[in-house]
């Protein structure tokens, strides 16, 4: 009897304390867990940056543009063969759809990845001097490049704070609750993150969101229990 007193003494203490820890972190305020936020990650990721390896713009044009709907491990398998075939814009401008097919087949979307690299390494040479230009339109303006391969360019080439948006950056944004259910496309998180984050932290912060979603928030199974901010994350506290 005694003992089941206190298992049921337990259970309640356990639960209370569980409605007033979701009722804290439901009532945080957005402005208090954007500050729990970074200053999580500042200190768990001081130096968080791609996971693609490359050497100067274009080759990281290349390999985020490979990067879509694929892993970094598999571009970074691809690109060491595929950077000493075609080293510069110029090399790259004069092969053909097939050759570049070879080094790049194993990515996902391969034909139209090779076209794509082509067509932006002959657009780069008729319009930019063989460089990559250090501009948004610009870069949209490439072959294969959209609004989030122009973002991550800017932000990791050239240290411009603008957040790019992937498929990691959209749901651990929205389980920590950083944006609101009424921000249900990648443009419209984007915007509330920047206008949120302060602008010297954007670029980390991108990172921070990528990795932790790689890792620990996972798509299928977010690990909250070992996951650093489950205190204040709003999904965490529902597990
Ligand atoms: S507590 Fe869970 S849902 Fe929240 S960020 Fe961590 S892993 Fe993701």
């Amino acid at each position: 009897m005694p003992i089941i007193g206190l298992n049921k003494t337990y259970k309640t203490y356990r639960a209370n304390r569980i409605y007033k820890t979701y009722r804290i972190i439901k009532e945080m305020t957005k402005k208090e867990r954007y500050a729990r936020f970074m200053a999580y990650f500042q200190v768990a990721m001081p130096e968080a940056n791609t996971e693609l390896h490359y050497n100067n713009p274009f080759q990281l044009l290349c390999a985020v543009m490979l990067s879509a709907q694929c892993t970094d491990k598999r571009v970074n398998m691809v690109t060491p063969a595929l950077f000493e075939a075609f080293p510069t814009p110029e090399v790259m401008a004069k092969a053909t759809k097939e050759e570049v097919l070879h080094y790049v087949k194993s990515v996902s979307y391969p034909n139209s990845k090779a076209e794509h690299l082509v067509g932006m390494a002959k657009l780069l040479m008729e319009r930019h001097g063989g460089e990559v230009p250090n501009d948004f339109d610009a870069l949209v303006a490439l072959p294969g490049v959209g609004r989030k391969t122009a973002n991550v360019m800017l932000s990791v080439a050239f240290d411009k704070a603008r957040m790019a948006v992937d498929t990691h950056v959209f749901r651990v944004s929205h389980r920590i609750g950083l944006v609101s259910d009424k921000c249900t496309t990648p443009y419209s998180v984007e915007k509330e993150l920047v206008k949120n984050i302060p602008e010297e932290l954007i670029p980390r912060a991108h990172h921070w969101l990528i990795l932790h979603g790689r890792y620990v928030c996972k798509s299928q199974r977010p690990q909250c229990k070992d996951c650093g901010i489950k205190d204040f994350c709003k999904e965490g506290m529902k597990h």
